[in-house]
């Protein structure tokens, strides 16, 4: 039924008004940014303005009627699928890097902004601008994890800690908070590799989507993150947001559990940008190192001012550590696994702090503090020291000393330790390094100078935990070493595993082709023993053969040493 003139005219003025509005928005919008669309409820482009072939490459009427995911880089549509997910709950979301697929293929980093409108029936406004040259070198400058798009702890603490300073600078505030799923273990164990990879990159990109700058989130270790947010960032939603993903993948439905801390910024007004991004560091390395026992999301201070300065306060005790020798060497037998004689010992650092306790939380600060390479010299040291001070030694013992994957790629420690070995040519061949992993290398053509530099002066070198990271067979294939140190962990799944046996004797078989020994870590039985050696391993090492001691007579005579009887 057609209405009245004055019905009709009513409706006339409401669209014309609705039109203005928007018209009067695009305006608004475009004061700030490049392009602006529209999206239907089904993300699709119904409206598009600005130069869209620039940075999308395709004409305005190409662009509409498109999905909106089409012009954005893979590898951000579920990033930018979230962000647009937060600007319908919570109205509007503001300043996210995201990128764009551009002309022939290439990324367009943009900074994007979205809003939804109430009267416009579930349409959503998004406002692009092409990043600034420094927005996108501070993007681009640190390494993100390809799985989870998220930066490693250096490069995320960097950032965070220069949009936390820009954020008080601009009276707003911004918050940490570090976020536990306690049972994603458990989850990615009845998913296949595949789903686990797409669970890892959905985590990370809900994490980003609500983060600060959209990428100042970070993961520490399976289940752990860190996330620096603004008050547009409700943490309860992240946490149902997070779970409700994992649910989501879980074949049981299940999903995991959340657990979350925020910290605030307290008084750091007198901080600078470097102890800031410190004193994260810090809080994370301790977050990612952490047992029930030893850290704790619920007893985890509040304050960054606080946990900065509980982190300066380290470092320094850190430097008169190294400066006062306070740490002792600690000796762990490398067992021949065919005849049980000790072929070498892995020196490893004690603390005279905490001398009974694993040194590895203080050394994992170290490296993320950059003071590990002044440590490695330190421990060489000692070592050199040890080696000479027992006249038996020299002949008898050989020691291999840890370098952290840090320390070789600076170069005033690598031209230290070349003095320091050209002025001690006596410990030629009864000195070895072992190579951690506990940092990624960054840069394997520099840590293959390294090695070459060792090699070259008659230093044999090992890669330590192997298997222990993704990365270890481009380190296998990129790197030139003498012995490979099979991982603990990897032995022990290796153990656990239907097809261990065959995998494990299939990559001693490739080290024995490519001339490399190895190793076999964390033996603590007479079964572990058995099994390496019937994989082929050369060598073990693990408490069955003892803890490691400051006492080398400890291991003579070696325990267990019936093990190897009738092979020897
Ligand atoms: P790593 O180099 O892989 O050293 C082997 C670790 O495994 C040692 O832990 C050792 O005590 C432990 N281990 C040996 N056998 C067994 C076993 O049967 N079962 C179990 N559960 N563990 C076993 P530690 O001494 O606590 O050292 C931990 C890590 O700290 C080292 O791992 C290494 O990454 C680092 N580290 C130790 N000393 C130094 C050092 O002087 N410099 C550097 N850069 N890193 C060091
Ligand atoms: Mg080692
Ligand atoms: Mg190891």
């Amino acid at each position: 039924m057609a209405g009245t003139t004055s019905e009709k005219a009513t409706g006339e003025d409401r669209t014309a008004a609705l039109k203005r509005e928007r018209d009067r928005y695009v305006a608004l919008a475009f004061c700030w940014a490049d392009l602006l669309f529209e999206l239907d409820h089904n993300l699709t482009v119904v409206f598009a303005a600005g130069p869209t072939r620039l940075f999308t490459g395709l004409a305005e009427c190409e662009v509409k009627g498109r999905p909106f995911a089409d012009l954005v880089a893979p590898a951000d549509t579920k990033l930018v699928d979230d962000l647009i997910d937060l600007a319908g709950t919570h109205g509007r979301v503001d300043h996210r890097l995201v990128r764009l697929c551009g002309r022939n293929g290439r990324l367009m980093t943009m900074t994007m902004a979205g809003y939804m409108l109430e009267r416009s029936r579930g349409h959503f406004y998004l406002a692009l601008r092409n990043a600034t040259a420094e927005e996108k070198a501070a993007a681009a400058a640190y390494d993100r994890d390809a799985e989870t798009g998220l930066y490693d702890e250096q490069g995320f603490a960097e950032l965070a800690a220069q949009r936390i300073r820009a954020a008080t600078e601009r009276g707003e505030d911004a918050t940490v908070s570090l976020m536990e799923l306690p049972d994603l273990a458990a989850v990615m164990q009845r998913l296949g590799p595949r789903a686990q990879g797409r669970l890892r990159g959905a985590l990370g990109a809900a994490l980003r989507a609500s983060s600060t700058g959209g990428d100042t989130a970070v993961q520490v270790g399976e289940g752990r993150y860190g996330l620096v947010h603004g008050a547009d960032a409700d943490v309860a939603v992240v946490k149902e947001e997070l779970v409700a993903v994992t649910r989501q993948f879980d074949p049981q439905g299940e999903g995991a559990g959340m657990e979350s801390a925020t910290i605030t910024m307290g008084d750091i007004s007198g901080v600078s940008e470097e102890d800031l991004a410190r004193g994260l560091l810090h809080t994370l390395n301790e977050f990612r190192t952490s047992t029930d026992e030893t850290f704790n999301l619920h007893s985890l201070s509040t304050r960054m001012d606080e946990l900065v300065g509980r982190a300066v306060d380290k470092v320094s005790t850190f430097r008169g550590i190294i400066a006062n020798a306070a740490f002792d060497v600690a000796l762990q037998p490398i067992v021949d696994v065919k005849r049980g004689t000790i072929h070498h010992f892995e020196a490893l650092c004690r603390f005279h702090e905490n001398a009974a306790e694993s040194p590895y939380q203080t050394i994992t600060f170290a490296e993320s503090t950059g003071m590990i390479h002044e440590f490695d010299l330190a421990m060489v040291r000692k070592v050199l020291d040890w080696l000479w001070h027992m006249p038996a030694n020299r002949q008898k013992y050989r020691a291999a000393v840890n370098v952290s994957g840090h320390s070789v790629g600076v170069e005033a420690y690598v031209t230290a330790l070349h003095q320091l070995l050209d002025d001690n040519p006596w410990a030629q061949g009864r000195l070895l390094f072992e190579i951690t992993e506990s940092a990624r290398m960054s840069d394997l053509e520099q840590a293959n100078t390294f090695i070459k530099g060792l090699r070259g002066r008659g230093y044999e070198v090992c890669l330590d935990d192997f298997g222990a990271g993704a990365a270890s067979f481009q380190y296998l294939s990129s790197l030139d070493v003498d012995v490979v140190k099979l991982d603990g962990s990897a032995v022990h799944n290796a153990l656990r595993a239907d097809k261990g046996r065959a995998f494990l004797s299939a990559l001693t078989e490739l080290c024995r082709r490519l001339g490399v020994e190895t190793i076999a870590e964390m033996i603590d039985d007479g079964r572990g023993l058995r099994f390496v050696r019937d994989c082929g391993v050369d060598y073990v090492q693990g408490f069955l053969f003892g803890r490691p001691s400051r006492r080398v007579e400890d291991f003579s005579p070696l325990p267990h040493a019936n093990l190897f009887e009738g092979r020897r």
